[in-house]
Parts: C-alpha cells; structure tokens; sequence
C-alpha cells in the first residue's frame, strides 16, 4: 500500500464565537506513528475529527498524499478512525462487525472472508470471531476496533484516545501493541491523546496543542529537551522553571536577577529569546545535591538550599529543596546504602549549565 502525508495549511475552525482551531498548520510524513497531545480542551479531537471529514474548516486546506480533501466527504476519504468508545454493535459477532465495512462496499463473500480472517490474525484474535463485544475484555474489544478499521485498508488511520479505556498495565501493553501493528501496516498514523509518557514512547513525532494553537512540533526527546515554550517545557514532563529580569547581556553571557533567589550568569544558548524576562528551565533529574560544604564540582553553579520534602521512590528520591524564595525540584538517582535527606536539611543544589533552557518570561512572547 502507498504511503501518504497528511498535511493541514492555516485550518481555522470555530464554534460561534470560540475559535478552536488557529490556524493549524502541520505536515505529517508518509508512514509516521505521529501524536497529537496537550490538555483536554485544546483541539486535539477537533482536529482529527476534521482530517476524519466529520468537522469542517471554516478556512484553510487539508491535503492527504498532496491532494486537497478538504470537501470529500467522509466515507470516500479512505481514511480509518477508531473511537475512544470503539462504537462496537453489540448486537454483532466480532466477525460481523470487523466485516461491516466491506460488505457496505460489496465486496465479494470470498474477498470478505479472506479480509475477515487476515485482520483478526493481525490483531491476535483470530478464535474470536463468533463472540459478541460484551463477551470480550476491554483489550480485546479494542482490538477488534483496530481490525474492523484497518480492514477496509485505509490510507491513514485516526486514533481518538485510543487507550484511555484501558487500565494501566494493558494500556502499556497496548500502546506497544498498537506500534507494531502500525510499524508492520506502514500506514500513517495520527493518535490523540493527554497523556505525555504515551506519546513520547510511541510517536515518531508529535505535536503540542494549546488553546487551538500547536506550541511545538518535533521528536520526543526533542520536545523534552528543547522545549520552545514554558507550557511544552511543563507539559512534556516535570520542569523547574527560575524566572528572573536581565540584568546584563552579550554574546556569549546572560546574567538573571533571578526572582527570590538573586543573580545567576548563564551561557547564551542561540535561540535563546530577546525578551527583558526569562525563565531558566532546567529538568529535576539534572540538578545534583550535596551535603553542604561538600560541593566540587567546578562544572555546577551552586546554590545553598534547605530540603523541604523527600519522596522515595525507589529508583530516586524526589526533593522539593527550598532556594531563596523559590522551591527547587531536585532527583537524585538511589543506591543502596545511599542516605535520604530529611526535611530541614541543609544542602547545596547544583545547576549545570549546559541544562538549563533559557525560555521567554511568562506571558512574554520571543
Ligand atoms: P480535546 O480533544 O483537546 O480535549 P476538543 O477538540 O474536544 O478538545 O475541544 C476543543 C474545544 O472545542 C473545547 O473548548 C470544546 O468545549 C469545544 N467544542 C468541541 N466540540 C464542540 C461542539 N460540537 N460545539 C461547541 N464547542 C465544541
């Protein structure tokens, strides 16, 4: 099957007077296992609803494999979508309802079973299909929701929150499931979702929606490491963030006057912003912690802080360190024999530079 881009140009889409989607633009590559994410709320239904057919845009362009579909209807866009829901008839075997589609399209008996039998084998079920939805597992019925979708063989496949039916050790199994089924179809993919460790350990690419508006494209270590704004910094896992005004800057140097806490002097990374505040971002895992007096490490800034909390969680401990007015959320990978600070403890924190994302104030734009 060829594999085809999906690609919206300015799609702006409102409901009255509340705009949801603006100006989305966006191009998915052939084959990609591509995730819309960001809170509920955002967009992100609307928008596959849209590339679906089912919503319209008021303006804009929606292409797949170059051509505009924009006013095709939905049942000709050979595209596939599968609900949160499922949408099961629970009246029909398995077999029935993975059939629905091609006997709507009068494919021959023959063809139907072969189609029939070849999508239930690729989604593990293939004993299943005299069953009715009701007499399977919540995993089970999702997976015929897949093999009723993938076996009308569409040009793409939509995925509306997929997963979030499921509890959390199958939506593990699930999500690593649905990867290999989309690596072996080779069909591009757009999945929705809110949740952050499901699209990062999945996706090829994602996109970051806010408010109608796409915050940020691109890899997931990407997103995590580069994020462009305070709300990806924040919603694609756990961020410190130390806002401050610039007090001084040249090329290679910034120096923060950081709210609470006083100066720090940070390498200029290039696509730091110009704004006159900025919030140093920095992820708990990198910053280090010492008894105090201990510190060394000429490779660290470091700050005197007091520990305020403590969580254990086994692989690290978690610690909400107080620095100046501001509270510091700092990781420490755990040993055994290695001891937990207790609040109250005196400690240094240590900041590596090369860590720390510079990132426009809030509310102020790069
Ligand atoms: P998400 O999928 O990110 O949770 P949605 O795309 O479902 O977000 O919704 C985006 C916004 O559009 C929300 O504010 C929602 O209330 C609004 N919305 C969605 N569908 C409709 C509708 N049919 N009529 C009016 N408002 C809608």
């Amino acid at each position: 099957m060829k594999k085809v881009s999906v690609e919206c140009r300015n799609i702006k889409l409102s409901y009255g007077k509340t705009e949801v989607l603006k100006d989305i633009n966006l191009r998915i590559e052939p084959g990609e296992f591509f995730a819309l994410l960001g809170p509920s709320g955002s967009g992100k239904s609307t928008l596959l609803r849209l590339i679906a057919g089912f919503n319209q845009a008021d303006s804009g362009q929606l292409l797949v494999d170059g051509k505009d579909i924009s006013t095709i209807a939905p049942h000709k866009r050979n595209i596939g979508m599968v609900f949160q829901s499922y949408a099961l008839w629970p009246h029909m075997t398995v077999w029935d309802n993975v059939a629905f589609g091609l006997i709507e399209r009068r494919t021959p008996r023959a063809e139907v079973n072969a189609r029939v039998a070849a999508a239930l084998e690729l989604v593990g079920l293939p004993q299943y299909g005299k069953r009715r939805p009701n007499e399977l597992s919540g995993g089970q019925q999702q997976r015929v929701a897949l093999a009723r979708t993938i076996v009308i063989e569409p040009q793409v496949l939509l995925l509306d929150e997929p997963l979030s039916n499921l509890d959390k050790n199958l939506r593990v199994q699930m999500r690593q499931e649905l990867l290999s089924l989309q690596r072996r179809l080779g069909i591009t993919t757009i999945f929705v979702t809110h949740d952050q460790e499901e699209a990062m350990t999945t996706a090829d690419r994602m996109a970051v929606m806010d408010l109608g508006v796409i915050q940020q494209i691109g890899s997931p270590s990407t997103l995590f490491d580069f994020p462009c704004n305070r709300f990806v910094a924040n919603f694609v896992g756990t961020m410190n963030v130390l806002e401050g005004d610039v007090k001084a800057r040249n090329s290679n140097n910034i120096i923060l006057s950081i709210d609470g806490v006083g100066d720090l002097s940070l390498p200029l990374h290039t696509d730091a912003p110009a704004t006159s505040r900025i919030s140093a971002s920095f992820r708990p895992h990198t910053v280090q912690m010492e008894a105090v007096g201990g510190q060394g490490n000429a490779r660290f800034i470091w700050l005197p802080g007091v520990v305020e909390r403590s969580e254990f969680l086994g692989e690290f401990t978690r610690y909400e360190v107080r620095v100046g007015e501001q509270c510091i959320t700092a990781d420490q990978t755990h040993y055994a024999g290695l001891s937990i600070y207790r609040p109250g403890a005196s400690v240094s924190i240590g900041l590596e530079a090369a860590q720390i994302r510079l990132l426009a104030g809030e509310g102020q734009s790069s």
